[in-house]
């Protein structure tokens, strides 16, 4: 760890519970990955696809990480230019997938956090609380609480998350869909393109809450597909293509899997 007046440079070993570096991190008011709290898994696996929720995401505050090539045992540091990072991917996902593990990584934080909370559900909810100076532990009991709520627990339902990307679709597209749906939820992603929120194409579809035998989307979470019991993959393969299906035929938008499929 080292740091000066602003910033913290904090480096974690990969086998620690993400979720255990985010809580470490609150309590000290280093900011940069409050938003990411309570996130499943290991700090090793946090750069793979580039974790992110609530307007923040890996790559913001990540600096580099150490590792080692598992064919030849050469040791390697990337750093973050060296990370291909974009939505839910990064070269660990494409180019080196499987043939790298990573040991360590190092973040830089802010010891003077700025809150950014851009996603209405989240800011509706701090408001609620009436609180006027927001801190990082405000923020992240808050992301906790709405998380419990509308994801299903993996260890009480079997589940991988959310199960597809949230589509950027061209801004034209976009004005065009707009028009016959103006509820549709979607989130800016520059000048010209346009994140829309899977959840909801989905849950338009029809298919939120939706079974098939021991497959099913969740009932409080459309992007997240459940399994109720011994579903095979086959089983959860077949209908995460039904819901590709609809939506393609109603939206004329191909989902893309967040998810890795290991056939
Ligand atoms: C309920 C739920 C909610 C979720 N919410 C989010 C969310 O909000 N945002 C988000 O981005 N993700 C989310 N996820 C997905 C998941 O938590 C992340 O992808 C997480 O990083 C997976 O961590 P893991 O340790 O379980 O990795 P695994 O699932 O075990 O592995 C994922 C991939 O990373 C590779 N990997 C793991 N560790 C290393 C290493 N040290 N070196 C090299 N490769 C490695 C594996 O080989 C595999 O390909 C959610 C998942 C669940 C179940």
């Amino acid at each position: 760890m080292s740091e000066d007046e602003t910033n913290v440079i904090i480096e974690a070993g990969a086998g620690v519970v993400w979720d255990e570096l985010v809580q470490f991190c609150v309590d000290k008011n280093y900011g940069g990955i409050e938003n990411l709290s309570i996130i499943p898994g290991s700090v090793g696996a946090a750069p793979i696809q580039n974790i992110g929720a609530y307007g923040q995401e890996l790559k913001d505050t990540f600096l580099e990480l150490k590792g080692i090539f598992t064919e030849t045992g050469e040791e390697k540091i990337f750093k973050k230019s060296d990370c291909e990072f974009s939505y839910r991917s990064s070269i660990f996902k494409t180019e080196v997938a499987n043939k790298f593990v990573i040991t360590s990584l190092k973040l830089k934080l802010n010891k003077n956090p700025q809150i950014i909370t851009p996603f209405k559900q989240l800011e509706e909810e701090l408001n609620k609380q009436g609180i006027n100076d927001l801190t990082l532990k405000d923020v992240r009991n808050t992301i906790i609480k709405i998380r419990n709520k509308k994801l299903p627990d993996p260890k009480e339902i079997g589940n991988a998350g959310s199960f597809f990307k949230n589509p950027i679709i061209a801004k034209e597209k976009y004005l065009k869909l707009k028009n016959s749906y103006p509820d549709m939820i979607s989130y800016p992603v520059n000048g010209e393109h346009i994140k829309i929120a899977a959840g909801w194409l989905i849950e338009k579809c029809g298919w939120k809450g939706k079974r098939i035998g021991n497959v099913g989307t969740y009932k409080d979470h459309a992007l997240v597909i459940v399994n109720y019991g011994d579903a095979s993959g086959d089983e959860i393969f077949d209908f995460e293509g039904h819901i590709k299906h609809a939506v393609e035929l109603k939206f004329g938008i191909r989902l893309e899997n967040e998810v890795n499929i290991i056939s």
